[in-house]
């Protein structure tokens, strides 16, 4: 396909806003899927996608058009829709994908507004200098309100209200138009066809049977099937085994020109040695320079994940291992907990990835797992000048230290003006810096905040909806790091150090944070032959104290001699309950009361 026809363009939407079904309209419409294959959701296929309604990994699909105007190339069009996660612990795929992008439709729904994911991406794709097609979708909802709605979007876009598209990606209407619209507005790929291949990787999935599918958008020159290629971060070289496009399943092809976008198989096993934003180039004459963007993804939240039953560690390992294979930003290694046995501590982009690969080992390989609560990354710089970083909080060095530094990020939050106050008050208490303001309209306003990012990984998000009746919405990137008053409180029983405990927090907060803790696990434990001081601690120094009272345990006392087979009964089920304590020095304590004392909040 000559580059002139073609239209590469990503659908930006808020989680919920309509993004999938307007994707199924299109695939109707092009007649990419017909009617007798169309099922809801066409594109999203891993089950963890459909159930909860996100889009974990983009993908690519093509779809033929032809405008109804017939202007330029005849009216016949190829177009490359790049789906986007929408969340933000995926922003460097946004990214990545929009890169891949002429053009971007901005879809809101009609009946809520623009939320800040939205916002944060639409000005991403703003910087990127994409056009932008501002949609309001689910226009046949009674409670659709476009003309509020197309004010509030022509603003931050710069168009007039008329021009945004109003369409109804459940019933149809508008969105033939809407495509009309994309190939007309949305200008056609530049690139060299004469220079060395240059493609773009924006996403990378691991397929059981044909090993790491590679999506690519190519810039310049040809890829062709059978070539040598090479991936030009880690200059590894692999033959192109298979090379095609999406439509909306995989069709094998010849090779993929300027502006293309499609599919490349080589063979290899692991999505880490084909990493999102690399360039893919051939191996003999390849290009000199690799296209912009490349980083790595790198965890901000860490956290350790444990089997409940010890037994399940080595399921745990190889299902880990497997989901590896499909991300390359999930990263962990092997960790021991006096409390928790054998696990490992993971890295994660984010509270989003946590919970989705949490639920990912659950369900796929049926384990049952235990976290630790999430942390990010500390750098410390000691006395003498030595530096290390601490991604877990028990490894956090004993000696002097000169300084300690955590992750910032800027937050947007968007809120209806009534919550404002209350929106800025929770910001504040989270050792917040306010940055700005800005009212989208009379009844809504953008606040931007600095903020730790320790902060916001705990329940952060859930106090900002409970605070706003669910209206706010929420979106942060990273701003680099910042020295912070922080300080390292352990839990101890008996004198003992409990790890999965232990957590680094602003001093301020270090005594709230040991009360808290030591008096629910004198709710959890049961009382032992002799008394057991819970304290919180700061380094040597005790800053709060609980005591478990003793008790004579004498399971046997109240079945007075009488009936055996009662007796051998408790006995056993005595036994049984062992299996499942761990020993915290000489105090016993059941699994279930860590898991328990984690699990809260
Ligand atoms: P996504 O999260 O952006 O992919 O949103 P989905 O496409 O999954 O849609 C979210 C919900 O909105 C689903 O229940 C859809 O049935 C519904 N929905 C999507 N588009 C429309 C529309 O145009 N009109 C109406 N009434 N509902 C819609
Ligand atoms: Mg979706």
């Amino acid at each position: 396909t000559p580059a002139d026809a073609i239209r590469n363009f990503c659908i930006i939407a808020h989680i919920d806003h309509g993004k999938s079904t307007l994707a199924d309209r299109m695939l109707q419409l092009t007649e990419v899927v017909d009617k007798r294959q169309m099922r809801d959701q066409y594109l999203d296929r891993m089950d963890i996608e459909r159930e909860r309604g996100i889009t974990v990994k983009s993908q690519a699909v093509r779809m033929p058009w032809k405008t109804r105007s017939g202007e330029g190339e005849g009216g016949d069009f190829v177009l490359n829709m790049i789906d986007t996660p929408g969340h933000v612990d995926f922003s460097y795929e946004v990214s990545r994908s929009l890169a891949a992008c002429e053009g971007a439709v901005l879809l809101v729904d009609a009946a809520q507004g623009i939320e800040a994911q939205t916002l944060a991406n639409l000005y991403l794709a703003m910087e990127n200098d994409l056009a932008i097609i501002p949609v309001l979708n689910k226009i046949d909802l009674p409670s659709a309100d476009p003309d509020r709605y197309a004010e509030e979007i022509a603003g931050l876009v710069g168009c007039e209200p008329e021009e945004v598209f109003r369409v109804s990606g459940k019933t149809g209407v508008g969105v033939e138009e809407l495509l009309d619209a994309i190939c007309e507005q949305i200008p056609a790929p530049v690139g060299d066809p004469d220079a060395p291949p240059r493609a773009m990787i924006f996403d990378s999935v691991y397929d059981t049977y044909r090993g790491v599918i590679t999506y690519v958008r190519v810039v310049d020159g040809r890829l062709q099937a059978r070539a040598r290629i090479e991936m030009m971060s880690t200059r590894a070289e692999h033959e192109l085994l298979e090379i095609g496009v999406i439509s909306p399943e995989p069709k094998s092809g010849k090779a993929l020109g300027v502006g293309e976008v499609g599919y490349l198989i080589t063979g290899v096993k692991d999505v880490r040695q084909s990493k999102v934003g690399d360039t893919v180039t051939n191996a003999r004459g390849p290009a000199e320079e690799a296209l912009p963007g490349y980083t790595e993804a790198k965890p901000m939240v860490y956290s350790g994940l444990y089997p409940i039953d010890g037994s399940d560690y080595q399921n745990l390992r190889e299902a880990l291992d497997k989901l590896q294979l499909n991300d390359a930003a999930l990263q962990f290694e092997p960790e021991t907990s006096a409390a928790l046995g054998f696990g490992f501590r993971v890295g994660f982009l984010g509270l989003l990835h946590l919970e989705i690969i949490r639920e990912r080992l659950e369900r796929e390989s049926n384990l049952d797992l235990i976290s630790t609560a999430p942390n990010v990354v500390y750098d410390v710089t000691m006395e003498d000048g030595e530096e290390i970083e601490v991604t877990n909080p028990s490894e956090f060095p004993e000696g002097k230290t000169r300084a300690i530094t955590e992750p910032i990020v800027n937050a947007t939050i968007l809120t209806p003006s009534d919550y404002v106050g209350a929106v800025m008050e929770l910001c504040q208490t989270r050792r917040g810096t306010m940055k700005g303001m800005d009212y989208l309209s009379p009844e809504r306003v953008e606040i931007r905040y600095s903020l730790p990012l320790a902060e916001i990984v705990f329940d952060f998000f859930d106090q900002l909806k409970s605070r706003t009746k669910g209206y706010a919405s929420l979106d942060y990137e990273p701003s680099g790091d910042q020295e912070a008053d922080l300080v390292k409180v352990d839990i101890l029983l008996q004198g003992e150090r409990v790890d999965a405990f232990s957590a680094i927090v602003h001093r301020d907060q270090a005594y709230h944070y040991g009360v808290k803790l030591a008096g629910r696990l004198k709710k959890l434990i049961p009382r032992q032959q002799f008394e057991v001081p819970i304290q919180a601690a700061i380094g040597s120094r005790i800053i709060a104290r609980e005591n478990i009272r003793a008790i004579r345990k004498d399971v046997l006392a109240k079945c007075y001699g009488g009936d055996i087979s009662r007796k051998r009964k408790l006995l056993e089920k005595q036994k049984e309950g062992k299996k499942r304590m761990k020993n915290v020095g000489s105090v016993e304590v059941p699994q279930e009361a860590f898991i328990a004392a984690l699990r809260t909040d």
